[in-house]
């Protein structure tokens, strides 16, 4: 069949692996897409949507700093795009926007199948309180945890996010005080070399300790989990790997076999 364009649109967007990811997708059933990474400049996100809609794009995965512009934009939104307020994948249709958000899912998802662990019951700590805890939080909250505290830089914005999906907030230097089964950072603290400052007793009982941030290395976060006691730690390219099948479900109406493409951009990622 005809060549259906799909695109990942940010700012930065130049490090993204979303085009060697949605290529191996398509691979997997023969699928003719092509998919580019479009840097967009702040404050022009409508536009050049508007430009790709006309051009005859099908619909584009949204990062930072444009997840609630890609919210706003869209004419239909799913009910985890709505619990967010942000959208990360956008499908074009005629003149209908439909908005989802594959983060939680993504995340719930890579720690079921490849890290074997269960939210169910768990008492569970998350560090950051920006566009990404949104995305994780309607998702993470119906698999059922114990409990999940929210810790942040800006202590305001932990009670916000607390009190609109009734969690509790905590401050980072309280967070040795209690035992997380599960510990979330959040926050883009690894790309700048340094690890959140939580007391390193909070790893003691930890069974994961998960950054949101990738890389070929072992983050500062995990370094600093492990060294605490945590006995499982991960970065987020699963999680990245399994919220662009998720996308590419919502976009095409069938879902690629995540692992074999999980260990190719790891590869790719160790390369780079
Ligand atoms: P936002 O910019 O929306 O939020 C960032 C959060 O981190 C804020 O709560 C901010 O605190 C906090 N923060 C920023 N810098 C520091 C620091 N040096 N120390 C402590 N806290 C800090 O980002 P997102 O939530 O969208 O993304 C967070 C990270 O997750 C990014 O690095 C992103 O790349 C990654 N990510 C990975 C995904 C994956 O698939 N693996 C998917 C989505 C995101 P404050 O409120 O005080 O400013």
């Amino acid at each position: 069949g005809k060549e259906s364009k799909y695109a990942v649109v940010g700012n930065p967007v130049a490090h993204s692996l979303s085009p060697e990811i949605h290529e191996a997708f398509a691979k997997q059933f023969g699928d003719n897409i092509s998919y580019e990474k479009i840097e967009i400049p702040l404050g022009e996100f409508e536009s050049y949507i508007e430009d790709l809609i006309s051009e005859g794009y099908k619909g584009v995965n949204v990062t930072i700093p444009f997840k609630v512009d890609a919210y706003r934009f869209s004419t239909k939104t799913t009910a985890y795009a709505r619990q967010a307020t942000a959208a990360n994948t956008l499908k074009f249709e005629g003149n209908k926007v439909l908005g989802e958000n594959t983060d939680g899912i993504g995340f719930v998802q890579d720690l079921k199948g490849r890290l074997n662990f269960s939210l169910k019951n768990k008492n569970i700590l998350i560090l950051g309180a920006g566009g990404s805890v949104r995305g994780l939080l309607p998702v993470i909250l119906d698999e059922l945890p114990k409990k999940i505290s929210v810790a942040n830089r800006s202590v305001a914005r932990a009670q916000q996010l607390a009190d609109e999906f009734g969690i509790q907030s905590i401050l980072y230097d309280e967070t040795g005080s209690e035992q997380y089964d599960l510990i979330i950072n959040a926050t883009p603290a690894s790309l700048q070399n340094k690890a959140p400052l939580i007391p390193a007793n909070a790893f003691e009982d930890c069974e994961l300790a998960f950054d949101l941030v990738y890389a070929a290395d072992p983050t500062p976060f995990m370094q600093v989990a492990k060294e605490g006691g945590a006995k499982v730690t991960s970065d987020g390219l699963g999680m990245l790997v399994e919220q662009a099948a998720d996308s590419y479900n919502f976009w095409l109406g069938h879902r690629p076999e995540t692992t074999p493409v999980y260990e190719y951009i790891r590869k790719l990622l160790a390369k780079k």
